[in-house]
């Protein structure tokens, strides 16, 4: 089944007189289980896109249709409420509060449902322990590695058990090692059937996925499968 299925997709940025199209009539679906990476030059529009996979942004025109909703569609609320279900947002940055312990960062998600605090600390220490890091609950971000920070991350998206993981140059900000360590856990999640959208600059990064959706000044240049 389609997670993702983006029509005719254009965005235009007005600032006075002047128009910019940064998205100039995108088309491309994304299946369930997929492994997908959106590359491209500074200034392609990789992050216009990423804002509109991830009901950040609406589109000018076109439609979007993520996991059957039209999202053109919705009022603000409800792409709120879409996004928080169906998406979970891996960034460069980490963006883990670093007063918070590992688990309590995880379990910020959880807090939009309402869910009592001991199924909230079970839920995290679930997610924790499948991105390898069951022996780190209690510790707080300063204290654990840039690619072990960028795991508590992945497991803050997973927690809510989202359609889709979609993750903007989460490799952007870490060295080899840790760089590794995060695709390694992508190629993990990948296997056990998770539809993984990643953006990214780098080729090496992009390379890991199963599918590259090349754009370039706006439009889709290439979209082809990866040798792996
Ligand atoms: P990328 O992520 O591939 O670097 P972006 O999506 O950030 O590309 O930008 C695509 C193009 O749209 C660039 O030329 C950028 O300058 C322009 N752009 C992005 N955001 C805005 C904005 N808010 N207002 C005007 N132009 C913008
Ligand atoms: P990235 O590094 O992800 O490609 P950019 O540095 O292109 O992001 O843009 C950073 C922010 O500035 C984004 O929110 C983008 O929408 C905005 N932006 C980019 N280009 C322009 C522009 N020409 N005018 C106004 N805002 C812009």
């Amino acid at each position: 089944d389609p997670v993702i299925e983006l029509t005719g997709a254009r965005k235009t940025y007005r600032s006075g007189d002047i128009e910019f199209e940064a998205l100039r009539g995108i088309d491309f679906g994304i299946q369930a289980g997929e492994y997908a990476a959106i590359m491209g030059p500074s200034g392609s529009g990789k992050s216009t896109l990423m804002n509109a996979l991830g009901c950040l942004d609406t589109l000018t025109s076109g439609s979007y249709r993520l996991d059957g909703v039209d999202v053109e569609e919705l009022r603000d609320d409800e792409l709120a409420v879409i996004r928080n279900q169906k998406i979970g947002f891996v960034f460069q940055q980490f963006h883990l509060l670093p007063e918070l312990t590992a688990w309590q960062n995880v379990a910020l998600p959880l807090m939009y449902g309402r869910v009592p605090l001991a199924e909230r600390r079970e839920r995290a220490a679930v997610a924790l322990t499948k991105v390898g890091l069951g022996d780190r609950l209690d510790n707080r971000p300063g204290e654990l590695s840039g690619g072990q920070q960028q795991r508590v991350a992945v497991a803050r998206a997973l927690v809510t058990e989202p359609t889709m993981l979609l993750a903007d140059e989460p490799t952007g900000n870490l060295d080899t090692t840790s760089t590794e360590e995060v695709l390694a856990l992508f190629d993990e999640l990948h296997a056990a059937g998770r539809t993984i959208v990643l953006i990214t600059h780098e080729q090496e990064v992009g390379a890991r996925a199963e599918r590259i959706v090349w754009v370039r000044d706006g439009v889709i240049d290439r979209d082809e499968a990866t040798r792996r």
